[in-house]
């Protein structure tokens, strides 16, 4: 059975969130001396002198209501990736405790474990990159602490099949986090419709894809409520800042704009898929639901891979991933630059 105050660290179940004066003061501030900052101005063109709100209440409250979820079941971070390093250190004890993933997928969750001391299970996805039914039954069994499934999947593309998740979900003593960087480009419901029925559910998503706005570094955490106190419990106080804040609110007003990337994206992944089969170099073109497309080549994917740098073109190479010989991950660009690729694989002798 999952139980979260039993899987959460003892000495984080201990702790008491930090706490600033301001916190504390109810009314309208007209003096604020407490925090040591400059009460003079900023350098600089804009005005950033004052600490931001540590628990970005403005951006919740518009997220709430985009996402349909309660503000007290969103977490913000600093990217998604701080949300993967604090759910790593929730949970886990360095070098005792393990988290489970299952490869090829995305590399920060190992990064994460490894700069905690936390072990790391892999149980790795078919050649087609699904979940075996003995690879559901052996996570359900896993005492690991925390299992990450990324959906769709970096650097694979597909979406892992709800009845897997949902096994895993029912069955999985510890958290369960479905990363869905990728979200806004799959063909699926998200999986924060679901979050009222599980309490061990933690969906990850972020602003650097979809919406164009990795710069910033905003990611999102959804959860149970009790889920997300302990994030902010553990968080540093000011991990989003006034910067990132103000232009996320900004950005979700501007829904037209998000939407109009996006679909120009799943066009340009489209005509991406239509065209690379017809290159001859060209061996298997994934599925995707993500704005990138792993495609395994006939020829030797390095090599293709530094023929492309040195026509200007970087993208991933990831023939060492396991599952993924042969293999590069293509994200989608402009049309231009979608067109540019294509001529220079083309051109490949
Ligand atoms: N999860 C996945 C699956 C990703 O591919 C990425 C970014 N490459 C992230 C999380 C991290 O996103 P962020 O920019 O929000 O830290």
């Amino acid at each position: 059975m999952f139980d979260l105050d039993t899987l959460v660290r003892p000495n984080i179940r201990a702790m008491k969130p930090y706490s600033s004066a301001r916190d504390e003061f109810q009314g309208e501030a007209q003096v604020m001396l407490d925090a040591n900052e400059n009460s003079l101005g900023s350098a600089g063109p804009e005005r950033f002198n004052r600490y931001p709100d540590p628990l970005q209440r403005a951006v919740k409250a518009e997220l709430a209501q985009l996402k349909r979820v309660q503000p007290a079941q969103i977490f913000l971070g600093n990217g998604s990736d701080e949300a993967i390093d604090l759910l790593v250190r929730l949970t886990c004890v360095p070098g005792q405790d393990r988290i489970l993933i299952l490869p090829p997928t995305y590399g920060m969750y190992e990064v994460a474990a490894n700069l905690n001391d936390v072990g790391i299970e892999r149980l790795p996805l078919t050649a087609d990159f699904h979940l075996a039914p003995e690879t559901v039954a052996a996570v359900v069994a896993s005492e690991a602490k925390l299992v990450f499934m990324c959906s769709p999947n970096n650097p694979t593309g597909n979406l892992l099949h709800a009845e897997a998740i949902e096994q895993i979900l029912r069955g999985f003593r510890g958290l369960v986090v479905v990363d869905e960087a990728y979200a806004d480009f799959a063909a699926a419901p998200s999986w924060t419709t679901r979050l009222a029925e599980f309490p061990n559910l933690v969906v990850l998503q972020t602003f650097s894809k979809a919406w164009g706005l990795a710069g910033l570094r905003l990611g999102m955490a959804f959860a149970a409520p009790e889920v997300i106190s302990y994030l902010n419990k553990i968080k540093p106080p000011y991990n989003v800042s006034a910067a990132t804040q103000q232009h996320a609110l900004q950005a979700l007003q501007d829904a037209p704009h998000f939407e109009q990337m996006r679909r120009a994206l799943l066009e340009g992944r489209d005509w991406l898929a239509q065209q690379l089969p017809t290159l001859p170099i060209v061996e298997t073109v994934f599925a995707s639901d993500a704005n990138f497309l792993l495609v395994r080549f006939r020829p030797d994917a390095t090599v293709l891979y530094h023929y492309l740098l040195d026509q200007g073109i970087v993208v991933r190479n990831r023939t060492t991933q396991p599952g993924c010989a042969g293999t590069l991950r293509l994200t989608v660009g402009t049309p231009a630059e979608n067109e540019q690729l294509l001529q220079a694989l083309r051109e490949f002798a």
